[in-house]
């Protein structure tokens, strides 16, 4: 049996990055840029202008009573000339005149009968010169993750329109059993609805990929066969779950092996252990146990970090921080767990309460939980008061 760590390995490592495309900025949140670092064509801002509403002068003319010389807005281009003992009254954001070098702010001078008076004005107070966040030439370094509204702003200051972002990995979903029924569909005896394929397309959005449903696929080789190599045409990556056990029925397997290569592990992971790792002409394939609770963890363990990899991301993009438990929640020492627990904050940090029931066929539990709290190999359950690295899915109240 592997560890989480290693199945970890094994899986990220051979990982090739997907194609890119161009987009432009308005479509790019939660898109990955293709490359971290931009070179600035441009200054930012691109001229000397006022951070304040108020009088551009010179700063050795004050203190002292300037005649008033006229007026500058914001995105004016024709700019007069400031003077000896005068002052031009200025807007936030305006470019600095010629011949003044200082901002004295609206609230500082006093107005009457064309002129100011103006109390000391520090040499270059309250001008923002040019390329003050960014100058031209400048390597910029954007964040390595996702791209959010400020690298947006950043990109568009910049002036760039659009941008080269990776392409999201295909990612083809396939849950199979020959008792999945479609939800919303009624059940004859014995069937159950998938609660898999919805759910791990989700995942695959969120983690940055685009899911590609498959039709639910029975226990039939043929018919898995069929689908995978449908996948293959269509997907940089095929999800399955179900059919990678060790029962007669588990067929998901041996098509893998048949149509390319596999790796099955047992992993010393709760919830979970089977984990299928294969390719079929060079489309990476993950075979995750059916039970949603082992599919949705070892998704979370296994495929996002790989998608992340796909998409030029290292890591899980999870935050790791540490609660301590306020449950006694047993587990099987020989396999590193991963409890699902509602973390709070306490007043020493954060906590980790039970979630629910922690049994593999305890769904709901999952979906009320915003961690998996992480409790070693060796260990027989997290104890009250110990403290134990939980990771964060979801948000804390
Ligand atoms: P398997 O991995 O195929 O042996 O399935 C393990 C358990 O998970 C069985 O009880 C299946 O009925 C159940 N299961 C498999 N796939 C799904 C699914 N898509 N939705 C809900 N339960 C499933
Ligand atoms: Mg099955």
């Amino acid at each position: 049996m592997r560890s989480v760590d290693e199945a970890l390995d094994a899986i990220l490592s051979g990982v090739r990055p997907s194609g890119v495309e161009t987009l432009s900025l308005d479509r790019c949140v939660g898109r990955v840029l293709a490359t971290f670092r931009i070179t600035a064509a441009v200054d930012v801002p691109p001229f000397d202008n006022s951070s304040m509403d108020g009088f551009a002068l010179r700063a050795a003319n004050a203190p002292g009573r300037l005649r008033l010389a006229g007026e500058i807005v914001a995105g004016s281009a024709v700019l007069p000339r400031v003077e000896a003992g005068a002052a031009v009254r200025i807007m936030t954001g305006a470019p600095m005149p010629p011949g003044a070098d200082s901002v004295a702010p609206l609230e500082v001078a006093d107005e009457a009968d064309g002129a100011i008076s103006v109390p000391p004005v520090e040499l270059g107070a309250h001008v923002r010169r040019a390329g003050h966040d960014t100058r031209a030439g400048e390597l910029v370094e954007l964040p390595a993750e996702p791209i959010g509204p400020p690298t947006l702003a950043v990109l568009a200051s910049l002036g760039i329109g659009q941008v080269e972002v990776r392409r999201r990995p295909r990612v083809a979903i396939m849950s199979t059993g020959d008792e999945l029924r479609a939800p919303g569909e009624a059940l004859e005896p014995g069937q159950i609805h998938d609660a898999n394929s919805a759910a791990l397309a989700a995942a695959v959005d969120q983690a940055g990929g685009q899911a590609l449903r498959l039709p639910l696929t029975p226990d039939d080789p043929g018919q898995i066969e069929q689908q995978v190599r449908a996948a293959v045409a269509v997907a940089d990556l095929l999800v399955v779950s179900g059919g990678v056990s060790v029962g007669r029925h588990d067929h998901v397997r041996g098509v893998i092996e048949r149509l390319g290569t596999l790796d099955f592990w047992r992993i010393r992971v709760q919830p979970g252990k089977p984990l299928a790792y294969g390719a079929v002409d060079d489309m990476p394939v993950i075979g995750l146990p059916g039970n949603p609770v082992s599919a949705l963890v070892t998704y979370e363990l296994f495929a996002r970090p790989l998608i992340r990899r796909m998409l030029g991301l290292t890591g899980s993009g999870r935050l790791t921080l540490p609660a301590v438990a306020r449950d006694r929640m047993t587990k099987d020492p020989e396999r590193r767990a991963y409890l699902r627990v509602r973390v709070e904050r306490g007043a020493g940090g954060l906590e980790a309460h039970s979630a629910g029931g922690q049994a593999s066929s305890q769904l709901r539990s999952l979906a009320s939980a915003n961690a998996l709290l992480v409790v070693a190999e060796g260990e027989p359950a997290a104890e009250p008061g110990g403290t134990y690295d939980a990771l964060l899915l979801g948000e804390i109240g």
